[in-house]
Formats: structure tokens, C-alpha cells, sequence
């Protein structure tokens, strides 16, 4: 499933359109649209509007449109199998879990910009668009998360920290294998309570969810950690050779080394 370092390439693909104007929307499975029952006929309100910049948060993308006096923000998610095109074409091909099939009948919704063309294409159909999303409910965002909001994320929560990780109410922008490589990389078991940290630590994990983004992102997703080869039954830890165990956490197949996270 598309993770933070996806929709960065998702948001990268969608630069491409900067400084064009919206000449139609068209909104093909009405499910799509959020808040949810929201009319898509409110999409509407992007044509003849310019894209001006892009944003992520998290696995939030934002495409800002703006005129005469007018803004507006268009927010996509992308649940479990959605993928963002640009003139048909993304630069992820194929996503774990998702389909190797890549139907155009999946298009949920298009925007056209004189020819050239934005769209989601959803096979599972938990992706999302919505107008305006309130920014005011939006959580710290992992790729910049600083050791004092990470304090707070984990404050008072008794769940195992891999579950804290994951939680989209939390914060925003890891999944399931992004948590992984990070709880790998800092040596810390998925199975530790969250509020069981010094803030010394939290410090720590701070700086390798950063760090561990970053240099996932260069090396092309999130499925090109170190941990990532070794998620088999039977396999040892690349770093000291221990056991790789499995487990689910937060409802997700969570995979860890024995031996050096604690
Ligand atoms: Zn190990």
C-alpha cells in the first residue's frame, strides 16, 4: 500500500501539471467523494482554476488550485491500492498488495487540464478526494517529526508502540513497512508499550524515522528497507544474524529480530 515515501512520488508525478488550468471534472464513483454524502458536483469548483503547488502530509496529497479571488485545495488519499496518474502514467508501476491488473475501469475520478489528465485509479476503492480537508485535524507528519512532538504522540498510550506508529490519528504517514524498518533500525521490539520510553530514546526514534524516510525515499520506496528481504519465515536479521519473528500488530503483519530489538 502506498506509504509517505508513495505519495512523494505521487506529488512529484503531479508537479508536472503546475500552471495549468482545470477544464472538467469528472467525478465516476460518487463513494470516493469525502466527507462522505458530500455532492461531487462541489468538484465542480476547480474548473477553470490553475494548479498552483503541491503538498504532502503524511499519505495526504494536496493539489492547491487558485483564480480570481478564489483558492481551493483538492486532498487525495490513497487507501490500500490507490495510485495517482499523471496522463495515464505513474511512476510506481505496481504496489504490494495491489493488483498486478491495472484497469482504467478503476479510474474513480479525472481531472482534465486541456489534454493533459489527473487520476485515481482504485481497485479496492478506500482511496479518497476531498475539497478543502481541514487542516486543523491534521497530526505531526513522520518525515519532519521533531523528539518533542514524538513525546507527545506517545504520551499516556499503553498500546505496543508498532500500533502507535501505524495510527493515522496519530501520526501521519507511516504504514505497515515503513514501521517496520524503523523499529528494526532503532532496535526497539514492535511489542514495547508506547508510554514505556525515556525521552532519551524518544529522541532516538525520533531522528530514525527521519532518518529511515529519508533514505528510503533515495532508494526508491518502501519496500527497499534492510528488514524488507528477511520478512520469511525462517530468515536471520542482516544486521546481527538473529532469528526473524513474526507477529500481528495493529492488526498488520509485523516482522522484527529477536535477538537486537528490545
Ligand atoms: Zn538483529
Amino acid at each position: 500500500m502506498p506509504e509517505l515515501i508513495e505519495v512523494e512520488f505521487y506529488r512529484l508525478d503531479l508537479e508536472a501539471l503546475i500552471g495549468r488550468t482545470v477544464t472538467s471534472v469528472e467525478v465516476y464513483d460518487d463513494r470516493c467523494v469525502r466527507p462522505r454524502g458530500a455532492p461531487a458536483e462541489g468538484l465542480s469548483a476547480l474548473v477553470g482554476l490553475k494548479l498552483v503547488s503541491t503538498e504532502r502530509h503524511g499519505k495526504l496529497l494536496l493539489a492547491n488550485f487558485g483564480g480570481v479571488d478564489v483558492e481551493e485545495t483538492l486532498g487525495i488519499r490513497f487507501g490500500m491500492t490507490g495510485r495517482l496518474l499523471v496522463d495515464g502514467k505513474s511512476r510506481i508501476d505496481q504496489l504490494e498488495y495491489s493488483s498486478p491488473k491495472n484497469d482504467p475501469l478503476w479510474d474513480r475520478f479525472v481531472v482534465d487540464f486541456g489534454g493533459r489528465r489527473l487520476s485515481l485509479r482504485d481497485q479496492r476503492l478506500l482511496g479518497s478526494i476531498e475539497l478543502n480537508p481541514d487542516r486543523t485535524l491534521l497530526v505531526p507528519e513522520a518525515s519532519r517529526i521533531s523528539g518533542a512532538d514524538l513525546e507527545r504522540c506517545l504520551k499516556g498510550r499503553t498500546k505496543k508502540i508498532k500500533a502507535v506508529l501505524l495510527d493515522q490519528q496519530i501520526l501521519a504517514g507511516l504504514g505497515n513497512l515503513l514501521a517496520d524498518e524503523v523499529l528494526w533500525a532503532a532496535e526497539i521490539s514492535p511489542h514495547r508499550s508506547a508510554d514505556s520510553f525515556s525521552r532519551r530514546e524518544i529522541e532516538t526514534l525520533a531522528r530514525t524515522i527521519v532518518d529511515t524516510v529519508r533514505r528510503l525515499t533515495e532508494s526508491g520506496g518502501s519496500n527497499t528497507g534492510e528488514s524488507f528481504e528477511v520478512r520469511v519465515a525462517g530468515a536471520s536479521c542482516p544486521r546481527c544474524g538473529g532469528q526473524m519473528a513474526r507477529d500481528t500488530i495493529g492488526g498488520r503483519t509485523s516482522w522484527w529480530c529477536v535477538q537486537h530489538q528490545r
